[in-house]
């Protein structure tokens, strides 16, 4: 059987190198862009189950041993930022802080040179003991996730009763100065999609950041709907009926986020339209999984297998050049639009979001 009959990705395997590619250290690819943000999923573990991330009873963990050593996984860091350009990092998961080790993680990408900007998606859970701790290990800047203020429908949503942590955890990020502390929030039709207003007022009351996240095909139980989900422009439609919404004429760069000034600011909103507006033609990332695959989009089909390499002596010029060669078959978008779009075999959770 094919990996691919068996689910698996397609590996992409050491090439030779396409002699279109251009002599540039950097993680360029064929439409002029350069990667420079690194995603890293450091577990495909989690202790919440969102509904559009995960089924209520889990899923298939990977195995210990196919996981990235904390050694192995500070040597890519290594190679990506001071080989490949990447200056930015943002250790995501599942849910990063179930990684035993973050810490030391965080310090040893915080200790290269040049030094990287570095940020953590957390889903907020055990955040308040560990947010100091993290801040000292060189965290910049924190998102954490939070769908709803309603404890029941937190719960009917991530299947866990644990709302109250999550705003523990949001207080203290900010005490430790992780600012902008950062909401992701995803609106779900019939669920949630009644409370727009209210998260934007919690944020802006308590000096958050509030981003709401179109939801995408990247749930493992494929029931995302293009009919069902909640589009950017409904939320600026609901959130218009309670604040006045102007466009943030900021540089936006590689930036998911289209930024609105809330009632003439500094107040601001943040919208990732990555189903209705795509900002594909900006983007600046490559994404690395824990099990040590490198895809050039969430919605990639193939994978550069970097744990071989890794773990078969290959040298850190050659682990560059391979991941170089990665980023050059990058595709121009996502494709969720086209009627041949297939959504990828690896669910959010385990691509790191
Ligand atoms: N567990 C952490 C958390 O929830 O913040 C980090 C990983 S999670 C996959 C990262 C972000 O992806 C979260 O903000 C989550 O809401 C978002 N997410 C998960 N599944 C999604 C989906 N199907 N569509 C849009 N966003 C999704
Ligand atoms: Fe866990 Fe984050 Fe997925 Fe929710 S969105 S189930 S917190 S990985």
């Amino acid at each position: 059987m094919t990996p691919t009959e068996l689910g698996l990705p397609a590996m992409r395997q050491a090439t030779t190198r396409d002699p279109a590619r251009p002599d540039d250290p950097r993680l360029i690819d064929r439409y002029g862009r350069v990667a420079t943000d690194l995603r890293i999923s450091l577990t495909d573990r989690c202790n919440l189950r969102c509904s559009y991330c995960m089924p209520e009873e889990g899923l298939d963990w990977m195995d210990r041993a196919d996981q990235l050593t904390d050694d192995e996984l500070i040597r890519l860091i290594r190679i990506a930022v001071t080989d490949l350009g990447v200056n930015e990092l943002r250790f995501t998961g599942g849910e990063p802080l179930l990684r035993r080790g973050l810490e030391e993680i965080i310090a040893a990408s915080a200790a290269l040179d040049p030094r990287p900007d570095i940020s953590l998606t957390t889903n907020g859970v055990g955040l308040a003991r560990r947010a100091k701790a993290l801040a000292d290990a060189g965290v910049n800047r924190l998102n954490v996730s939070m769908d709803t203020l309603r404890r029941e429908r937190f719960a009917t949503i991530t299947h866990r009763d644990r709302l109250a942590d999550v705003l523990d955890g949001l207080a203290a990020a900010r005490a430790a100065g992780l600012e902008p502390v950062k909401i992701n929030s995803v609106l779900l039709r019939g669920v949630n999609d009644d409370e727009a207003v209210d998260l934007l007022r919690f944020a802006i009351d308590n000096g958050y950041e509030l981003r709401f996240i179109e939801q995408m095909p990247l749930d493992a139980q494929h029931s995302w709907q293009r009919a069902e989900m909640i589009t950017a422009g409904e939320i600026m439609e609901m959130l218009r009926t309670a604040f006045s919404l102007e466009p943030d004429r900021a540089e936006r760069g590689g930036a998911p986020a289209e930024r609105w000034l809330v009632d003439g600011g500094p107040a601001a909103v943040g919208v990732i339209a990555s189903v209705t507006r795509p900002f594909c033609g900006a983007c600046d990332r490559t994404r690395l999984t824990a099990d040590g695959q490198v895809r050039s989009c969430l919605f990639a089909r193939t994978e550069t297998d970097l744990r071989a390499l890794v773990r078969g002596g290959v040298s850190d010029a050659e682990i560059a050049d391979l991941w170089r060669d990665a980023m050059w078959g990058k595709l121009p978008g996502h494709g969720i639009d086209d009627p041949g779009f297939l959504q990828p075999d690896r669910p959010m959770s385990s691509i790191g979001g």
